[in-house]
């Protein structure tokens, strides 16, 4: 973007911020202050860091310029070797897979062997065995109420294995708008029903074929994001002087390689043929109506069993190194001070324009672009990323702040500006597999993406905060929230539409506070959702609500210091999402 009016360069934000500390010593609510969130973020989004993009100097800055701050303000380092940042680790990734998968009909056994019947992810996680003699039949694998069709209706598929067939789902069931439930079909089946895996047609048999695969855009709780072609040292890559390139690899990821996934199958016909050998009705009718998108049965594949054998050896053939960014505010009270509520947001965002700016008429991105360009907006090369996450960093930053200024709660407070959010998760999921403070100290899970504007940028949303996850692991956690709103000078409009299990942007698994449910922590997402200038060049400080940036900021600090100051952890009933798109 073009910037008007100068930017304040970061040594001087230092010295405002060291003096205002004095001004803050009032604490709470009311030293979170719009003025100050400006100030941050006419930083963190201008064009001098270079939209942020994970590895580039543009990212370096704002790291430089949260730390300073953090310094100034006697927040204490909580990284690595006593400093704020932690080395991020970024893999790239070769396998070599031994693995197959062993079906048992009525005593009948024929082994699959990875790549030939069947194909496994290739990040498939640590090596096991493992049997499974429940075999659920469940259509399309589908629950879109949106579309009236729901395959799970009255079946319990926990600790089975499920199968589904027809990669397009039913006919009418449109495919943009319901792509992310098609593609996402094995991780609902696995992470939200409790299934220990999940059989769908191999990649190649339809577009949709095989959720959590390399190509899901929204991960699967694993692999860490689609690989990356350009990246340097991948297959062809430049930027690596002299001697031959890196090999390329499989995949890249920041988690550790050992962890047990429930294995995600894509298969052929010849081992859906053998499965179904018994069934009620069998494979070839069965994909007759599943290619002509027909209503399809769902039966138990009575005895049936799968052995499923991961077995794959890993070569680290690539290493990429960034930063997180941590923080901790110390707790008052001698036993509950070493717990931590934490608070997360993700500080780089997608970079800038190499190469020519140009825009094609549906807004897509176009050859140098590093996401959608807005009409009349083709000189602009760089994507501040504003609201997208310069609006959760600078809100960390107020956080941090105000805290160390105190009164300081019971319990510590965690801050960690994630980096690589927009590369898959990749800060959140190296943090939750390496962290800084014991995972099972902290007690809940604070994140926030983007909350500076209003939804699609409706006047009538100006109020509204979305929040998602809240009441899926734990209900106190959900209550503490709500409480902590309705006694906010104006409390805010809390929707929970996003947190719906059949949300059609499948928003609960796309930002970083995932990687931390996914080990059991109770979240909150805070979001105030997509708008026209999501991911666009146009992302820019003159569009964020910074009044209601402040208030959000609000709420978020006295969720945290309800949650800090509570005598014991939130319970952890696990009741799964609750509050839907029919709540307020
Ligand atoms: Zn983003």
């Amino acid at each position: 973007m073009r910037q008007c009016g100068t930017v304040q360069r970061w040594v001087g934000a230092f010295v405002v911020a060291a003096a205002s500390t004095v001004a803050a010593a009032t604490g709470g609510i009311g030293a979170i202050k719009s003025q100050d969130l400006k100030e941050w973020l006419s930083y963190i989004a201008s064009d001098e860091l270079q939209g942020r993009a994970t590895y580039s100097s543009g990212i370096g800055l704002a790291a430089a310029y949260i730390e300073g701050h953090l310094r100034g303000w006697g927040v204490k380092p909580a990284g690595d070797h006593g400093g704020y940042l932690q080395t991020v680790r970024v893999l790239g990734v070769k396998t070599t897979s031994r693995a197959s998968v062993t079906v048992d009909v009525a005593g009948e056994t024929r082994t699959f062997a990875d790549g030939d019947g069947i194909t496994l992810p290739k990040n498939m996680g640590g090596k096991r065995r493992f049997t499974v003699d429940r075999v659920e039949f469940a259509g399309y694998g589908l629950d879109a109420p949106g579309a009236s069709h729901s395959d799970y209706r009255g079946k319990d598929v926990k600790d089975a294995a499920v199968v589904w067939l027809g990669s397009s789902g039913p006919k009418g069931l449109d495919q943009a708008t319901y792509r992310r439930l098609l593609m996402g079909r094995n991780r609902y089946a696995t992470e939200q029903l409790g299934a220990v895996a999940s059989i769908g047609p191999a990649a190649g048999a339809g577009r949709a074929g095989r959720a959590g695969g390399p190509g899901d855009p929204t991960g699967s709780g694993r692999a860490g994001g689609p690989p990356e072609p350009s990246a340097p040292g991948g297959s062809g890559g430049a930027g690596f002087g002299r001697g031959a390139p890196l090999p390329a690899a499989d995949f890249t990821t920041v988690q550790r390689l050992d962890a047990t996934v429930p294995p995600n199958v894509g298969a052929t016909d010849a081992f859906f043929e053998f499965l179904f050998s018994r069934a009620p009705e069998a494979y070839e009718a069965l994909k007759r109506k599943a290619a002509a998108q027909e209503p399809l049965p769902s039966f138990r594949l009575e005895g049936v069993k799968l052995t499923f054998n991961i077995d794959a050896d890993y070569q680290v053939v690539r290493t990429q190194l960034t930063h997180n960014i941590v923080a901790m505010v110390e707790g008052t009270d001698p036993q509950l001070k070493n717990t931590f509520v934490a608070f997360g947001a993700h500080y780089d965002h997608v970079g800038y324009a190499e190469g020519e700016v140009t825009r094609e008429d549906t807004g897509a991105r176009r050859a140098g672009a590093r996401g959608r360009v807005t009409r009349g907006a083709e000189d602009d090369r760089i994507w501040n990323g504003a609201d997208d996450d310069g609006s959760g960093t600078v809100a960390l930053m107020a956080l941090a702040k105000t805290f160390a200024a105190g009164p300081r709660p019971k319990r510590s407070l965690l801050f960690v500006w994630h980096v690589g959010e927009e590369n898959g998760l990749l800060g959140s999921r190296y943090y939750a597999d390496y962290p800084t403070v014991p995972m099972e100290r902290i007690v809940a899970q604070l994140n926030i993406d983007m909350i500076g504007r209003n939804r699609d940028d409706k006047a009538s949303e100006a109020n509204t905060v979305y929040l998602v996850g809240s009441d899926r692991i734990s209900t106190e956690l959900h209550n503490l929230n709500r409480a902590a709103n309705g006694e906010l000078p104006k409390p805010l409009t809390l929707s929970y539409e996003f947190n719906d299990p059949t949300d059609l942007e499948q928003v609960y698994y796309r930002s970083d506070h995932y990687s931390y449910a996914a080990k059991g922590i109770p979240i909150i997402f805070f979001t105030t959702g997509l708008h026209p200038d999501y991911h666009a060049n146009t992302d820019d400080v003159s569009k964020i609500e910074f009044d209601k940036l402040t208030r959000i900021t609000q709420l978020i600090y006295e969720t945290g210091l309800r949650v800090a100051n509570l005598d014991h952890a939130p319970v952890r009933d696990k009741l799964g999402p609750r509050a839907g798109r029919l709540t307020q």
